[in-house]
């Protein structure tokens, strides 16, 4: 077995390929190292050790001891050094990398391989004495933080205090004999908290950092992530090893990120930020300010520091080459980590760069048209989900706004809610369901709950490669960054910014596009499809094979989902034109009236309403396919709540307020889901249904005779158990049919179909498909009716089965492949069987959702139906299912 992958030096045993093994970050450093880039030389151990090392109780397997000496022994020869030497010492780097890159979640030590002996050689080799005792400070407060478990206030408390008695301003004021003093203190906060000495023997610190590295795979913030992101904790981490570079061997030494293009705006310009003389995580950590690459992101961004193309020009024309082969290689945009070793680049990772939805579609676009990619790759690279970000409201131009703020534009998009300083409170008052904006001085990785509740993200400070700026693009959270003017109060009570006040619980507005953040509310607009966007979908079209179709019962709903491009209506639920304040009364004395003449006189007033309601749709449409449902929920969910309104029906009814609270009583149900609904109402009161068929074919007509265009009505009859129901049921809705095609004198095809979402009627679907000349999944209901699972009960103990692993994900949202989509396959193929040209859709919660799509596209069903802003969503997933 082969747990340690050897890269450096010009080659390496791994490549790109690999990552499940080497994880993102290992895979991607062999790699390079074989494209000859400058990678520092180190090894990495398989996430198959991570795996071995829970199973069996955290124990490594043997051999490993022994190919991580080689390994080590290797680097040294390769760098000219060695670990533990104390002329000449070899220091590395400890760095865990799981397959799917996971920001800021695991721990990383450097300059590991220092001790009191190896740090005195270290600075006579360099001639630099602060340089050495520096990187010392800096191992003893990283490694004692992350491996001994000492927090690293207790550092960070004696530095502040040190730098004050001192009247220094930063940590390069300090020099190598502060260093000493300072380090000396360290060691006695550990002996202190530990009860024994800081580890001097090399070997102890590098087993130590290894068993931490894997240690943390499964550590808190780790699972809160892996959670989040649905990574299965079965894939583990690698460690990796690798030499030390310094970025902090003065002033021609630095480190810095950056992004091939720009992650927000997907802008050709490379991008990203350094710091000179400095180490590591100083870039990202907001340490001290740092500079910009590029003379135009300075000049863009209004700032005063020199540039890297200014400050380091020769090096810069390095690094430029680098980002160039990188994406020549990756064909995709880079996000890289490097570092500068007294004029010397250094590439210490690479990775396909997170970005917004809008630079994904840039970026797909611009590299189709530059020939890196084909258009079908384009389309792969969107994932379907973030386009979610672009589906989002932006503020209104013509809003009035009152700017109290402005930072980075870290996360594009616009959001407004209530000011609020801790992620426990956000979270909490988003459950109360309050939209809320979190502002902080910066974020960390205990932040990641807080930030997903929030609507949208504001810290003082930061950089656009902070961590809240990072975690806000990946969540497609609005983020305004490094706000410098913004002071929180002391208690939390509230912030100020620009002179004003703004207290805990204000509204706030802020968009992340320009970095400005407003008092009060601010008015927004809807978006709408064009550039980038629009280009990709016409791609995904011509990919296409299932059709997509919305939900939708008004004619505003239906003409944003037109603009998104939907094909048609799947799902009219009609009953949601029921509960319109005029018409609400006569649908209640329809429900309450005592024999069938009541309710028919009720229906009379209720049939041109509803008449209208068809009529605006189809025009709306313009010859698109409609479905329509016709009444699905129990009655009583329309019934009157109080006195008023029941006197509301009494006059209109002329029956009498007790005999209606009596009747309204009797409706009462103990399971109203499984009781007197769908179908069942048009048995027991058939009249109700030929009110909606004769509304629903007059408008048809109507509108035909009006436009010229060809209408087929699709009339769909819902919870269907058994094919008797709706042989029963059809008849009555041709009878209404051909009644008004004969009245109208007009000829017009029509379907009635049926939804499948009770288990029996999927069973039974070649029998139903004898008289259903459709069928359309209602996967909520065949959810609940599955499963034998309220949704709206199973809140109280869904997150209890998602966090002990019973359920990864809820069946509302991801549909449930191995038990409701095993009954849609045989419903499928008994269906198909029995009617060849049955069409089949979806038209529940899920036909919006990526994962079902792909599901029901291996299905074969001939459309997707989801509410209107998932419309490009549906029709990008269905194209990248199709390819
Ligand atoms: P993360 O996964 O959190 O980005 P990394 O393992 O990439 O953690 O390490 C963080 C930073 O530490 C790197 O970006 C780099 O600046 C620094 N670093 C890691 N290894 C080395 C090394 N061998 N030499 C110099 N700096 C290093
Ligand atoms: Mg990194
Ligand atoms: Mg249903």
């Amino acid at each position: 077995d082969k747990w340690v992958y050897n890269f450096g030096g010009g080659n390496a045993d791994g490549d790109s390929s690999l990552k499940n093994l080497l994880g993102g970050k290992g895979a991607n450093l062999a790699e390079m190292a074989s494209l000859g880039l400058p990678v520092p030389p180190g090894f990495t151990i398989t996430t198959e050790v991570c795996t071995l090392f829970y199973k069996n109780d955290r124990q490594y397997p043997d051999g490993l001891t022994q190919m991580v000496d080689e390994a080590v022994a290797r680097i040294g020869e390769l760098v000219d050094k060695q670990f533990g030497d104390t002329k000449n010492p070899l220091l590395v780097s400890v760095r865990s990398g799981a397959r799917a890159s996971m920001p800021g979640m695991m721990d990383t030590v450097l300059n590991l391989g220092l001790n009191d002996e190896t740090v005195a050689g270290l600075a006579a080799l360099a001639g630099d004495e602060r340089f050495a005792y520096d990187s010392y400070r800096r191992f003893i407060q990283m490694y004692s933080d992350v491996v001994l478990g000492v927090d690293h206030y207790h550092f960070e408390e004696i530095l502040d205090l040190y730098k004050e008695e001192h009247d220094y301003m930063l940590d390069t004021d300090m020099t190598a004999s502060d260093w000493k003093t300072v380090i000396g203190q360290y060691k006695e906060v550990v002996q202190k908290e530990r009860g024994e000495p800081f580890p001097q023997d090399v070997k102890a610190q590098l087993w130590g950092a290894i068993d931490a590295v894997f240690g943390s795979w499964r550590n808190e913030r780790a699972n809160t992530y892996r959670r989040l992101h649905n990574i299965p904790e079965e894939w583990g981490t690698a460690v990796n090893v690798q030499a030390m570079v310094f970025g902090n061997m003065g002033e021609t030494s630095a480190t810095g990120v950056a992004f091939t293009r720009d992650p927000s705006t997907g802008e050709r310009a490379y991008y990203g930020e350094f710091l000179i003389n400095a180490q590591g995580e100083d870039v990202v950590a907001g340490i001290r300010t740092p500079q910009p690459l590029t003379i135009f992101a300075k000049e863009k961004q209004g700032e005063d520091l020199p540039s890297m193309e200014e400050a380091m020009p020769e090096t810069f024309k390095e690094l430029v080459a680098v980002f160039e082969k990188l994406e020549k290689h990756y064909r995709d945009m880079q996000d890289i980590e490097f570092t500068i070793q007294e004029g010397t680049l250094w590439m210490l990772q690479t990775r396909t760069g997170k970005r917004t939805a809008k630079a994904a579609l840039k970026i797909a676009v611009e590299m189709c048209a530059d020939g890196l990619i084909t258009e079908e790759e384009a389309v792969m690279r969107v994932e379907p989900g973030s386009l979610d970000q672009l589906l989002h409201p932006s503020l209104d131009p013509k809003a009035k706004r009152d700017v109290i703020t402005k930072g980075l534009p870290a996360s594009p998009g616009a959001a407004a809610g209530e000011v609020v300083f801790s992620s426990d409170e956000a979270e909490r008052l988003a459950q109360d369901g309050k939209p809320v904006i979190l502002v902080r001085v910066e974020t960390s990785p205990e932040d990641i709950h807080g930030m997903h509740a929030a609507k949208g993200i504001v810290t003082a400070r930061g950089g656009m490669t902070s961590h809240a700026a990072v975690v806000a693009r990946g969540m497609g959270r609005p983020c305004v960054c490094g706000a410098g003017d913004v002071r929180i109060e002391r208690d939390g009570s509230g912030f100020t910014a620009g002179g004003r006040s703004i207290a805990k619980g204000d509204w706030i507005t802020i968009d992340g596009a320009t970095g400005e953040v407003f008092a009060g509310e601010v008015k927004t607009i809807q978006p709408e499809l064009s550039g980038d966007f629009r280009k990709i979908m016409e791609w995904a079209d011509s990919h296409r094979r299932m059709a997509v179709r919305t939900n939708a019962e008004t004619p505003l709903d239906a003409e944003t989902a037109r603009d998104f491009g939907a094909e048609g209506i799947g799902l009219c639920r009609t009953e949601h034109m029921f509960f319109e304040a005029e018409r609400i009364v006569a649908v209640r004395e329809m429900i309450l009236a005592e024999d069938k003449a009541g309710r028919e006189t009720a229906l009379a007033k209720l049939l041109p309403m509803q008449r209208g309601d068809f009529k605006a749709l189809f025009e709306v449409m313009a010859g698109l396919p409609v479905t329509v449902r016709l009444l699905d929920p129990p009655l009583h969910e329309f019934l009157p709540h109080s006195d008023a309104e029941i006197e509301e029906v009494a006059k209109a009814s002329g029956l009498e307020p007790a005999a209606l609270k009596a009747r309204a009583h009797k409706l009462n149900e103990f399971n109203p889901m499984l009781g007197h609904r769908g179908c069942r109402l048009g048995i027991t009161y058939p009249e109700i249904y030929e009110m909606q068929v004769r509304a629903l074919m007059e408008a048809a007509c109507e509108v035909a005779k009006e436009t010229g265009e060809a209408i087929v009505p699709e009339i769909m009859i819902p919870l269907v158990a058994d094919v008797k129901e709706l042989s029963s049921l059809k008849a009555r809705v041709d009878a209404v049919c051909k009644a008004v095609l004969a009245e109208k004198g007009q000829e017009m095809a029509y379907l009635v179909g049926t939804m499948i979402e009770l288990p029996r009627a999927a069973l039974t679907a070649d029998r139903i498909a004898a008289e259903a000349e459709f069928f359309s999944f209602g996967t909520n209901d065949l959810t609940q009716t599955t499963f034998g699972l309220s949704r709206d009960d199973a809140g109280s103990f869904l997150p209890a089965y998602q966090k002990q692993g019973i359920w990864e994900q809820d069946p509302f949202v991801t549909l449930d492949q191995a038990g409701v989509g095993a009954l849609i396959e045989i419903a499928a193929e008994k269906g198909r069987s029995a009617r060849e040209n049955l069409k089949l859709g979806i038209c529940g919660e899920h036909g919006g959702d990526p994962d079902s799509i792909h599901f029901v596209e291996k299905v074969g069903l001939d459309y997707v139906s989801c509410s209107p802003y998932r419309v490009p969503i549906a029709r990008l997933t269905a194209a990248q299912s199709a390819l």
